[in-house]
């Protein structure tokens, strides 16, 4: 039954082995007595072994083959009774023909997914401000869309489209809904080597001239990125005052120390963390 030996040791993926047995096989019996299905079977069996061998996959063409192979099989009716089916041999051939089948079927998908696995180790990794983009494509901007906005250590997702990558948060509507279209997604995640945290700022400054830039440039010198501003004049108490609302973006993960070093230059009337305002 060396035939047979050499079918289990193709499935066990020992392919030495496998050969081994077809080579046996064929000095052992005269493969001219045997019909044409069991002359072809230990050929195909003995070729799809050499080819996985040398890492070689023909899927079409293997099924294509099998199915040749076994037509005549699969088109006999199964034996109706046990007596009929013992002495009726072809049993094996149904077997060996889904056995084939479904290892053909495997096989590719676990070559197929070695392929992938290949291709996310070429990715190259792209920094944008605080973000990190891994992708196998070149990437010319990263964007965030309206619909969510994900803060610093939220779970992001970044979808690919034309190059440009935008990011929503895990649990965006947007996202489950792009999900049953063909997106493409990109592996993102925050650069912890920078953290930064971001604080609606509101400041009352007076209103002389130079005022407002002497501030900002203040905020620069304490490494403060300035992100928007808003400005609302105090038209029921006082017309000098000029009120500013500021969104800012700093290392700075202390909110005291940020507004003790503020208030040095001006009247901090509020400062809130955004990631605390959001959870609210
Ligand atoms: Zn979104």
């Amino acid at each position: 039954m060396s035939d047979l030996l050499a079918i289990a040791y193709l499935l066990k993926g020992d392919y030495e082995k496998c050969l081994h047995y077809v080579e046996l096989f064929k000095k052992s019996f005269n493969l001219d007595e045997f019909d044409e299905i069991y002359k072809e079977e230990i050929n195909f069996i003995e070729n799809i072994a050499n080819n996985l061998k040398n890492g070689v996959i023909k899927k079409e063409e293997w099924l294509n083959r099998l199915n040749e192979i076994y037509a005549d099989v699969l088109n006999q009716p199964l034996p109706e009774s046990y007596k009929e089916a013992y002495h009726n041999h072809f049993l094996d051939e149904v077997l060996a023909y889904y056995i084939l089948k479904e290892f053909i079927e495997k096989i590719t998908k676990k070559k197929l997914f070695k392929k992938l696995l290949l291709k996310r180790y070429k990715l190259k990794t792209y920094k944008f401000k605080s973000l990190l983009v891994s992708s196998n494509i070149s990437i010319s901007g990263v964007y965030f869309d309206y619909c969510c906005h994900p803060n610093y250590g939220d779970d992001i997702v970044g979808i690919l489209k034309d190059h440009k990558v935008y990011i929503h948060h895990k649990m965006c509507s947007q996202v489950s809904q792009m999900l049953n279209s063909k997106i493409k997604m990109v592996f993102v995640d925050w650069d912890k080597s920078e953290l930064k945290e971001r604080y609606d700022l509101i400041v009352s400054i007076e209103n002389h001239r130079g005022a407002l830039a002497n501030f900002l440039q203040y905020l620069a010198k304490l490494d403060i990125d300035l992100l928007s501003i808003r400005t609302e004049k105090d038209t029921i108490t006082n017309n000098y005052i000029s009120y500013f609302e500021l969104e800012i973006e700093t290392k700075e993960q202390s909110i005291d120390k940020i507004r003790k070093n503020l208030e040095l230059k001006t009247k901090v009337i509020q400062i809130t963390n955004i990631k605390d305002s959001y959870q609210k």
